[in-house]
């Protein structure tokens, strides 16, 4: 029964962002493509990275797990980039499925972590935060020297590069997402990368009001209606598949990197998040 137990919990630390049929696939290997423009997608089939690239040096978003790290690392270098021109590793939220890698990957390249202030703590630490909404089921992740808070509305500039940081907590008390724009042909193409945006919890964690993160609905659906407004041309969200990302790569062959251009993509993904919430608040009512 123990046994049982410990396993079940093991399998809903792995729920992080989305269904558990999906956790064992996170790390199948994904050759890298361009998305547009200067832009990359560098991480596994599961879990979302994207590099951005310039001659001053380049700009990482979110590091996988400790097990996608390598394959990071490796999509990187088959692009002809070096991981050691990394400047900045800009992460989405501190869970182990998003920052896992990173302290691998900033060993390798020296960057400087950015993160949301909540989200500060727990990559430097590598512990979970206690206000965390999955907080009992995330496990420890290695500890990242050199992180700092960024806060909402800042502009992270490297050489020609400006990268917009846009607080979205809910899913996590520290999340955030990330815009810019990249150029191919000289037309500019407004790029996001959105936070996971789920209302998981852990346990008997509460939404619609928990003693541990109170402002956590208020905090999700402020992040929902944020990201359904960015201006969005190509979308990348911290799990690939929630973006629709491989439907878009499937029409790559026919359309060229236009296949990921979709101005709509932002807020259909806000529209998932939103009908989330709601099954979320429903399920904590009937309780
Ligand atoms: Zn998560």
């Amino acid at each position: 029964m123990m046994k049982h137990t410990s396993l079940a919990l093991a399998a809903a630390g792995l729920v992080a962002c989305l269904q558990p049929a999906m956790a064992n696939d996170w790390n199948t290997p994904q050759e890298p493509f361009a998305l547009y423009g200067n832009s990359y997608y560098v991480g596994t089939r599961g879990l979302s990275a994207v590099l951005i690239t310039s001659p001053q040096g380049h700009i990482l978003i979110d590091g996988g797990s400790d097990k996608s790290a390598p394959q990071i690392v490796r999509n990187i270098r088959q692009l002809g980039f070096k991981v050691e021109d990394i400047r900045f590793i800009l992460n989405s939220h501190a869970h182990f499925d998003h920052a896992g890698g990173i302290a691998a990957l900033q060993r390798l390249s020296g960057a400087q972590v950015l993160a949301g202030s909540a989200g500060m703590p727990v990559l430097a630490s590598g512990q979970a935060d206690k206000g965390d909404p999955q907080f009992g089921d995330l496990p420890p992740m290695a500890p990242i020297a050199n992180v700092r808070a960024v806060r909402d509305g800042e502009v992270i500039t490297l050489g020609p590069l400006a990268v917009t940081m846009h607080a979205t907590p809910g899913h996590s008390r520290g999340g955030a997402s990330w815009t810019w724009t990249a150029l191919e042909q000289g037309k500019p193409a407004r790029m996001v990368y959105a936070d996971s945006l789920n209302a998981f919890g852990a346990g008997s964690f509460r939404y619609s009001g928990d003693p541990a993160y109170p402002t956590a609905r208020a905090d999700i659906e402020r992040s929902i209606a944020a990201v359904a407004g960015l201006p969005c041309d190509v979308l990348v969200s911290a799990h690939p598949e929630g973006s629709d990302l491989w439907q878009r790569y499937a029409m790559r062959a026919a359309r060229g990197n236009t296949a990921f251009i979709d101005n709509t993509a932002c807020r259909t993904y806000a529209d998932k998040a939103r009908a989330r919430l709601a099954t979320q608040l429903a399920k904590e009512a009937a309780q």
